[in-house]
């Protein structure tokens, strides 16, 4: 299991910043005190989560670890490490592109995109989803993006799956955690294809949709893309690079 770092947050880092500076000696000091008088500046990321957080999208605290994980209680299907750093490897992915998503959408819904990049968040949108705004969607998406920063359960990896062609699951009494099962076509992805899936999954664990219409197979984006998973496995593909 990972543990992620806490996002340093303006006000955690004052005190700290100040005590190294006092060790300092008096000439340093002197140089160093001039830019310690601003706050540091909010990073894109830092401001997106105390706008979920202020505007009451996020429920649960960010960036901690899960508080429990219901696939323990199961008879554990052991990974090798070949297949943990796949699966570790793919969601580090997973969170780059699913940050990188949600804050182009951002910044898109805030006006402050380019033309080009305009263009790229509606267009990835519309590839993706039907008529819902871009608003609602990146609201969803930033939701996974901060459920993505936990730390994952200890993963399943089983050796047959009830289907065989199936990749990954996100059994339904495992929803709102990081638990996840891998099935043997999974470590045969390319790192692109296994991240995919892991927020495919990400997306039935953490918003509780079901829809398994496939971009490969069949009408998409479908009528209910909201409620699809692969719809913001696909979007994050497309807006996370
Ligand atoms: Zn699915």
């Amino acid at each position: 299991m990972r543990i992620f770092a806490p996002i340093p947050k303006a006000a955690q880092q004052a005190p700290s910043a100040r005590s190294s500076i006092s060790r300092l000696a008096p000439s340093r000091r002197l140089l160093q005190r001039q830019p310690q008088t601003e706050p540091p500046a909010k990073t894109p990321l830092e401001s997106f989560t105390e706008t979920m957080e202020a505007e009451g999208r996020v429920s649960i605290p960010v960036q901690e670890a899960d508080p429990n994980c219901p696939c323990n209680q199961f008879a554990p299907a052991p990974c090798t490490t070949l297949q943990r750093d796949k699966i570790n490897a793919a969601h580090t992915l997973a969170q780059q592109r699913l940050w990188r998503a949600t804050m182009r959408m951002w910044e898109h819904v805030h006006g402050r995109s380019s033309p080009a990049e305009s263009t790229r968040v509606t267009t990835a949108l519309r590839a993706n989803f039907r008529s819902e705004s871009v608003k609602r969607v990146a609201e969803r998406m930033g939701t996974l993006a901060i459920r993505s920063k936990n730390a994952l359960c200890e993963p399943h990896c089983t050796p047959t799956c009830q289907d065989p062609k199936h990749v990954a699951y996100a059994p339904r009494p495992w929803r709102n955690s990081q638990c996840y099962e891998f099935c043997p076509p999974f470590f045969t992805k390319g790192p692109s294809e296994a991240t995919r899936i892991l927020i495919h999954e990400m997306a039935h664990s953490w918003l509780g949709v079901g829809g398994e219409q496939y971009k490969w197979k069949g009408e998409y984006p479908p009528i209910d893309s909201l409620l699809n998973a692969d719809s913001y496995a696909w979007l994050a593909h497309d807006l996370g690079q």
